[in-house]
């Protein structure tokens, strides 16, 4: 069974008063097709690509399934990165805002594990986790997983490329048999499709794919520029199209540090998002990026994995990433929720090698964009 709309979902009307409220006016594709089958209890395999809204789809249902009289851990959340262990669970308490008595807790490394025991001891219905941290509270017995009736790996292709697969697998192996398991990703890589023998009974596998990888609101264009060169055209390209936010990719953290203090040199508001900097600052970053007081986020591929903020409209590669994937992960900031967006790849010499297997790789074509001049800029 698919829906149409949201009010055909047998789901409390609490819920459909958020979802009505955050804008949602119908399901998207991977939601029309996997909230039903997970509220019917079955074990899901949701495949669709970034930025179709595969955290709803599976927090509905969670939220349908907890009981709220109930304090005990019902659902875990995994995710792969803080930023989006903190995302998700923003979703789901904007989801449940009408729901009474829900508690769901973002718990990821670097946040002083006490501050999050003494959470979790007011009882959290659902956990949002890292799959590290998950471990070190279920270990510490400040998570009981006894209760647990759901099972959910969030982009479950990144956290195993992340190397999360042992983690995972204790997980999953420290939950009761008894439950319901679901896996949203982008891609189906083979370890995926190992974890789910392993893991999940009888799922079911539902795909929403297109034939490109990239979205199709996103225009992909190439800039063929020197090193030596690609401040300036970076610059030049930012006071050309003045996107509200944007989201600049370097493969380095040196190189993140560098460009950052480069624009800021030039007046913009710009600063670094790397897996050097304590969460403190990640977080601090993050919320200067979503409430515009920078607007140029300078980023490497994993600090920035996932991150969900509207309004990113411009996506530049500044370096031309190493591998394919990371291309499509990068241009998904941008373009979200069936917005357009504008992508920039700058490439020399060898990239346009890499840029080749890029354009088969995602099955589109980037287009020639000229160095802008000065004299562009109004
Ligand atoms: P994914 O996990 O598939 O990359 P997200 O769940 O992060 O995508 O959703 C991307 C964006 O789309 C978010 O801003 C989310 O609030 C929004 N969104 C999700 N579902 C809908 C919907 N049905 N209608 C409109 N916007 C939606
Ligand atoms: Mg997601």
């Amino acid at each position: 069974m698919e829906i149409t709309k949201f009010e055909d979902l047998q789901i409390n009307e609490n819920i459909k008063k958020a979802v009505a409220e955050m804008g949602f006016e119908e399901p998207s594709p991977i939601q029309a097709k996997s909230i039903p089958v997970i509220l019917e209890g079955r074990d899901v395999i949701g495949q669709a690509q970034t930025g179709t809204g595969k955290t709803a789809a599976f927090s509905i249902p969670i939220l349908e399934m907890v009981d709220s009289s109930d304090k005990s851990l019902q659902a875990i959340v995994l995710c792969p990165t803080r930023e989006l262990a903190i995302q998700v669970s923003q979703e789901i308490r904007k989801l449940a805002k009408y729901m009474h008595g829900i508690k769901a807790l973002p718990i990821y490394g670097g946040q002083p594990i006490e501050r999050q025991i003494k959470a979790l001891k007011g009882g959290v219905q659902i956990i949002i986790g890292t799959p590290g941290r998950t471990i070190d509270h279920i270990k510490r017995r400040t998570l009981k997983t006894e209760n647990v009736k759901m099972v959910v790996l969030d982009e479950a292709d990144e956290m195993l490329d992340m190397g999360f697969r042992e983690d995972i697998e204790t997980i999953l192996e420290n939950v009761p048999d008894e439950r319901q398991t679901t896996f949203f990703s982008a891609t189906m890589p083979k370890a995926i499709l190992e974890l789910t023998k392993k893991y999940q009974n009888n799922p079911e596998h539902i795909k929403v794919v297109r034939k490109e990888l990239t979205v199709e609101n996103i225009k992909q264009y190439y800039i063929e520029t020197r090193s030596s060169n690609k401040i300036e055209v970076l610059s030049r390209l930012i006071d050309v199209y003045n996107p509200k936010l944007s989201v600049v990719f370097c493969n380095t953290k040196k190189g993140a540090d560098e460009l950052v203090g480069e624009l800021q040199g030039r007046g913009y508001f710009a600063d670094a998002l790397h897996g050097d900097l304590k969460q403190v600052q990640r977080d601090i970053v993050m919320d200067k990026f979503r409430n515009g007081t920078i607007d140029i986020l300078v980023a490497t591929d994993v600090a920035a994995r996932g991150i969900d903020v509207d309004d990113v409209e411009c996506v530049f590669n500044f370096d031309l990433p190493q591998d394919e994937e990371y291309y499509v992960h990068r241009i998904g900031r941008t373009g979200r929720a069936g917005r357009e967006g504008i992508s920039f790849s700058f490439v020399y010499g060898r990239d346009i090698r890499k840029m080749k297997d890029i354009e088969r790789y995602t099955k589109s074509k980037l287009i020639k964009h000229p160095i802008p001049t000065v004299g562009d800029v109004e």
